[in-house]
C-alpha cells in the first residue's frame, strides 16, 4: 500500500529524532528551501558540538588528557569517514575545510604530473571543480545534452581523442544547479578504460544519496561539513595516498613535516602532510556526529521522500504559464532534491527577494557558483555573455534555485507554490 507523505517523513525520521535538524517551522526563520548552499544542524551535532566543547585541545603532540581523548577523536574518525564513503583500505583521509579546499589538495599535487597531461572536467560543474584545475593542466570540458544532463558519449569521444593523455577526470556527483545525478558507474569505467583517473565532487551527492567509492570505482572524493547537517569549516578528502608523496604540500607549515633544518625539510607522509597548521577538531566533531546520524538513516528511504517531494513542487510549478523549468523532466529519478525556474519578464534575484520578505521563504538566486553550467542551461551563445560583461549596470540572467533538504514538508511545498503562483499572476 502506497504511503501517504506524512507517514513517510514520521517513518524517516523514527527512533532517530536527534536527526531531524534544528530550526525550521519557526516564525523568525521562515522556510528554508536552500539545502544546497548550507543545511542547517542535525540536534545530534550541536549537542556533540556542546558536549565536546569543554573538552577540544591541540592534537597530536600534546600528551595532556584533553589532547589524548582530541587527537583520538581525530584518528578515528579517518576511519568512521573512510566507512562511511566505502573507501579502499588503502585510501587516505585528509581533513579540509570544504570542497574546495579539497579539490585544490588535489590538483596541487597532481601538477606535479602534469606535462603534457590533460584533465577533463564538464560543463556543469560547480567553479570549485574548475578554476583548481586551470592554471596547472590543459583542460578540456565533457559536454551537457540539450536536457542539461552529461554527454557520456562526448565522455568517450574525449577520452579516445586524448590518446592516454588524460591525466584524471573531475567530475560532480550531483549538480548544485539541476539536482542531475551522473552515473559514476558509467563515467569510472571509462575514465578507467582509458588510463585515467576520476575525482568526484561529493559535496552535492553525499548529504542525500549513499556512496562506495571502491564498488563505484572512485580515486578521490570531496565533501563539505556544512551542505550535511553540520556547521562551516570541515570537510574531507578521500583518495589514493601515492599523488601525495612526491609533490610539495598545498598549504606550508607545522605539524606537517617530520624535521625541518635551514637547509632541508622532510614532509611528513600524507595525510598529515597536507594538514600543516592547527586542525580544526571541533568542525571534525561536528562533521563525524552528522555521519552518525546519516548512518542511521535509511538513506534509500530519505532518497524517496526529498524525490517525491521535489516531485510534488515540479507538479505544481508546472502549471504556471511561462514558467521555466530546469532539472525538471517529466521521468527523472537520478535526481537529488534540486530545481531551478525562470518567471518570464521578472527578474531572478526579484523573485527569490519577494519570496523572501513576502513568504518566508528562503531560495538562492543567479548563477551558483556553476556560470558555464547556467550560461548554458540559459541558451547564452558567447556574444550575449560579453555583451552582458560590457554593460555590468545591466543584471546577468541566472535562475531561482530550490533545494530541499530531508526536514523540509508539504506544507512548507505548498506555500513555495502558492507564492510563485502569486508572483506569476502579478506579471502577468
Ligand atoms: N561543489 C558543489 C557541487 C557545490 O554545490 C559546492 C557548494 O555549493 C561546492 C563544490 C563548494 O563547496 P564549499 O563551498 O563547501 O567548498
Amino acid at each position: 500500500m502506497k504511503k501517504n507523505p506524512e507517514q513517510k517523513f514520521r517513518r524517516l525520521v523514527a527512533g532517530v529524532d536527534e536527526c531531524i535538524p534544528l530550526l525550521d517551522g519557526s516564525e523568525v526563520v521562515g522556510i528554508n528551501f536552500d539545502n544546497a548552499a548550507t543545511t542547517p544542524p542535525f540536534k545530534s551535532v550541536l549537542k556533540e558540538l556542546n558536549d565536546f566543547a569543554p573538552w577540544y585541545s591541540s592534537i597530536h603532540r600534546g600528551t595532556g588528557y584533553k589532547s589524548i581523548l582530541s587527537s583520538d577523536l581525530f584518528e578515528n574518525g579517518r576511519k568512521l569517514i573512510k566507512k562511511f564513503v566505502g573507501a579502499d583500505c588503502d585510501d587516505i583521509v585528509i581533513y579540509t575545510k570544504n570542497t574546495t579546499e579539497a579539490i585544490n589538495i588535489v590538483a596541487n599535487a597532481l601538477r606535479y604530473q602534469a606535462e603534457g597531461k590533460i584533465v577533463l572536467s564538464t560543463d556543469m560543474e560547480h567553479l570549485a571543480n574548475d578554476l583548481p584545475w586551470r592554471s596547472s593542466f590543459a583542460m578540456d570540458y565533457v559536454r551537457i545534452n540539450h536536457e542539461g544532463k552529461l554527454d557520456l558519449n562526448d565522455l568517450e569521444y574525449k577520452l579516445k581523442g586524448y590518446q592516454g593523455n588524460v591525466r584524471l577526470v573531475a567530475v560532480t556527483g550531483a549538480s548544485n544547479v539541476t539536482g542531475y545525478i551522473n552515473s559514476i558507474p558509467q563515467i569510472s569505467y571509462l575514465v578507467h578504460r582509458y588510463g585515467a583517473e576520476l575525482l568526484i565532487d561529493g559535496a552535492q551527492l553525499v548529504p542525500h544519496r549513499e556512496i562506495h567509492m571502491k564498488e563505484e570505482g572512485i580515486d578521490y572524493l570531496a565533501f563539505s561539513a556544512h551542505k550535511m547537517y553540520a556547521p562551516f569549516g570541515s570537510g574531507a578528502l578521500i583518495g589514493k595516498p601515492e599523488i601525495f608523496t612526491h609533490c610539495q604540500p598545498n598549504t606550508k607549515g607545522g605539524g606537517a613535516v617530520t624535521l625541518v633544518t635551514h637547509d632541508f625539510v622532510d614532509w611528513d607522509k600524507p595525510p598529515y602532510k597536507e594538514e600543516a597548521g592547527t586542525p580544526n577538531v571541533m568542525g571534525v566533531a561536528a562533521l563525524l556526529a552528522a555521519i552518525h546520524c546519516l548512518q542511521k538513516l535509511d538513506m534509500e528511504e530519505v532518497h524517496e521522500y526529498e524525490q517525491d517531494l521535489i516531485t510534488y513542487i515540479i507538479k505544481g510549478l508546472r502549471k504556471i504559464k511561462g514558467i521555466g523549468l530546469y532539472g525538471c523532466p517529466r521521468e527523472c529519478k537520478d535526481k537529488v532534491s534540486i530545481i531551478a525556474f525562470t518567471l518570464p519578464e521578472i527578474e531572478h534575484r526579484l523573485i527569490a527577494k519577494i519570496l523572501s520578505y513576502e513568504g518566508g521563504i528562503a531560495v538562492r538566486s543567479g548563477l551558483f557558483c556553476a556560470h558555464p553550467y547556467v550560461q548554458k542551461l540559459l541558451g547564452l551563445s558567447k556574444a550575449d555573455i560579453e555583451w552582458y560583461r560590457q554593460n555590468p549596470q545591466v543584471n546577468f540572467p541566472g535562475l531561482v534555485r530550490v533545494s530541499l533538504g530531508i526536514y523540509n514538508t508539504y506544507q512548507e511545498a505548498d506555500k513555495l507554490i502558492q507564492h510563485v503562483c502569486r508572483i506569476a499572476e502579478n506579471i502577468s
